[in-house]
């Protein structure tokens, strides 16, 4: 089948439905396509809480340095000025469209401290901040009416010549491929966590959007920036949200020491992600860790408190870890968390391809440069998802129907069609495809975790030819149509490795230590040379490289220390 709206977008998470949502009140007729059912997304799974200058005292320039600062100064400051400007009033519409936002003792919204701010700003529902935003926003979506293409999974985009018009999908359920045409097209697809193993994503947050993106001829932008999370459960990886170190929950080692003292002597736990990353994993390396772990220690903030506000994880360190964060202090470690890279795009969501926009997470813009801010992505989704949501309406209504790309429609789902006949007809024999997703996932957080340097990066890049030249022979068991989430795995895992290429030549292209990434062999921050962002253009033979400036508006690069 062949489908027709003016705007589609891709991806029902927060930034997803945000745009959706905008689209239709502009007026236009707004499609959504999800891999999984909307409310499953992995916007879902957020804690800790969502971030705006709306206290008393604080103010939007407080929130934007810090965000600046936070990213190293890599964040593109125009970008930030429009998050932080326009943070309480997002914040506020989801209170009044139904978030039930935890409140303090006098009733008003109740904020809570989180890493690299310099104020008190996070808003947030308990430790399901996430879940709660995620399904008053689906409750918004279905009261408009929006048209869903729920369990429908997107392979291709349809695009000729740098000008997108649509996408070809799965429906999931009956194995049917179908083009749906559009003028234009926002991806909100989320995170790549996957690439990364262990990480505290989900399993579906494999990247997709920025592959096939990046695929059709879109750039992608600081992919050398992976966030790597302070606490993160020992063995599952799963998170210990930042919002227990902003309750009080502090960090030892084995010696029983705080030893974020020496860190970051006046934030402490709550410098930023980066800084108290690299902290725990020196301590670790330096033999000061126990079992590859140090301590996060909930105790001292007493029952009451705890399930009050932290009930989420000390449901999942008790039955993840067999550890009651009441009694114990619970192992933790860096574990892979969050891109801060994506598909590149300006403040309205636009990419480098005419009629493809792009919001959330596996967007770029850059709000969150070498190091995101705790609470500031959930800000992000519903920020740029609105205005990508807006953009891309005001370019539907500037062309004529969606029906006049028709011919582009069918030659695209022709293409997918045989492509994915030529994968199931592959014999059952040969590598399977979770075996070299382990395989990736695990080496990457090897040479392309908390430290980095050329050598490892180099072997990195060798290990990732043989991964790809063995992902051509990967097959897929199930031949069924029905739920064939063999297929899609398949599908996913080709995605995956085109992103482990993008953050391997990223990362080993800069010699300088910013934000997440650290050289040890360049440790110190290179202004001279390095503010400015590395952007790739897909080509067969490798990535093309491109270097672009950092925008600045009003914060001069400084010595960044907490
Ligand atoms: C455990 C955890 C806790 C977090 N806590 C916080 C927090 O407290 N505060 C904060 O600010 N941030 C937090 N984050 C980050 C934040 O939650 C995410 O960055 C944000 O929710 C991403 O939203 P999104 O809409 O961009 O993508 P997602 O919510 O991930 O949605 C992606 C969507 O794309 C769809 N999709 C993907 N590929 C395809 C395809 N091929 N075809 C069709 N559909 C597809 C999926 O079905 C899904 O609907 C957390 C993240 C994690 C993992």
């Amino acid at each position: 089948m062949i489908y027709k709206h003016d705007v589609l977008v891709v991806g029902a998470g927060l930034a997803g439905m945000r745009a959706a949502i905008e689209a239709h009140n502009q007026g236009v007729d707004v499609a959504i396509v999800s891999k999984v059912y909307p409310v499953r997304s992995h916007s879902n799974a957020a804690q800790g809480g969502i971030n705006a200058a709306l206290g008393e005292g604080d103010t939007w320039e407080s929130h934007g340095y810090d965000t600046v600062k936070g990213s190293d100064y890599l964040g593109d400051q125009d970008a930030i000025e429009i998050l932080a400007r326009e943070a309480p009033a997002a914040v506020l519409e989801l209170e009044h469209w139904g978030v039930n936002f935890s409140r303090d003792e006098t009733g008003h919204l109740g904020t809570r401290n989180f890493g690299g701010a310099s104020q008190a700003r996070t808003f947030f529902v308990a430790d399901i901040t996430g879940q709660a935003l995620l399904q008053v926003m689906f409750e918004q979506l279905v009261r408009v009416g929006v048209r869903m293409y729920n369990e429908w999974f997107v392979t291709r985009l349809i695009e000729s010549e740098g000008v997108v018009r649509g996408i070809v999908g799965m429906d999931i359920r009956s194995g049917q491929l179908h083009a749906i045409q559009a003028n234009a097209v926002v991806l909100a697809t989320g995170g790549m966590g996957r690439v990364f193993e262990p990480s505290t994503n989900a399993l579906i947050n494999t990247g997709d959007g920025m592959a096939i993106a990046y695929r059709a001829g879109a750039r992608l932008m600081d992919m050398e920036m992976m966030q790597y999370h302070p606490t993160t459960l020992k063995g599952s990886g799963a998170l210990l949200t930042e919002g227990a170190r902003g309750e009080g929950a502090y960090l030892l080692n084995s010696e029983g020491d705080r030893f974020m003292k020496k860190y970051a002597p006046n934030k402490l736990e709550l410098a930023s992600r980066d800084v108290v990353s690299r902290a725990e994993q020196t301590e670790i390396n330096e033999g000061r860790g126990i079992e590859n772990c140090v301590l996060l220690d909930c105790r001292h903030l007493g029952k009451d408190l705890i399930m009050r506000k932290l009930g989420q994880i000390h449901e999942l360190a008790l039955e993840l870890a067999g550890v009651d964060i009441v009694q114990e202090p619970v192992p933790v470690r860096p574990g892979f968390h969050y891109p801060m890279g994506g598909i590149k795009t300006d403040v309205d969501g636009k990419t480098t391809l005419d009629g493809l926009y792009a919001a959330g997470e596996c967007a770029c813009v850059s709000i969150h440069g070498g190091n995101r801010l705790g609470a500031n992505s959930l800000l992000d989704t519903v920020i740029f998802g609105r205005r990508a949501g807006a953009a891309a309406s005001e370019h539907s209504r500037a062309l004529p129907s969606p029906a006049d790309s028709f011919p582009l429609g069918e030659t695209a789902l022709q293409q997918e069609t045989e492509r994915i006949r030529a994968l199931l007809d592959r014999p059952s024999v040969g590598e399977l495809a979770a075996k070299v997703r382990w395989d990736m996932g695990v080496n990457m957080v090897k040479h392309c975790g908390v430290f980095r340097e050329a050598g490892g990066l180099t072997e990195m890049g060798d290990l990732l030819h043989s991964l790809q030249d063995r992902a051509t022979r990967v097959h897929v068991g199930d031949k069924g149509r029905v739920f064939n989430t063999n297929l899609t795995s398949v599908l996913e895992l080709q995605f995956m490795l085109d992103l482990a290429v993008a953050v391997q030549v990223t990362a080993l292209t800069r010699t300088e230590s910013r934000g997440a990434h650290t050289r040890t062999d360049y440790p110190e921050r290179d202004d001279e040379h390095w503010l400015k962002h590395i952007q790739l253009q897909y080509r067969p033979e490798g990535p093309e490289i491109h270097f672009t400036p950092v925008t600045m508006t009003r914060w001069e690069p400084q010595v960044r220390s907490y």
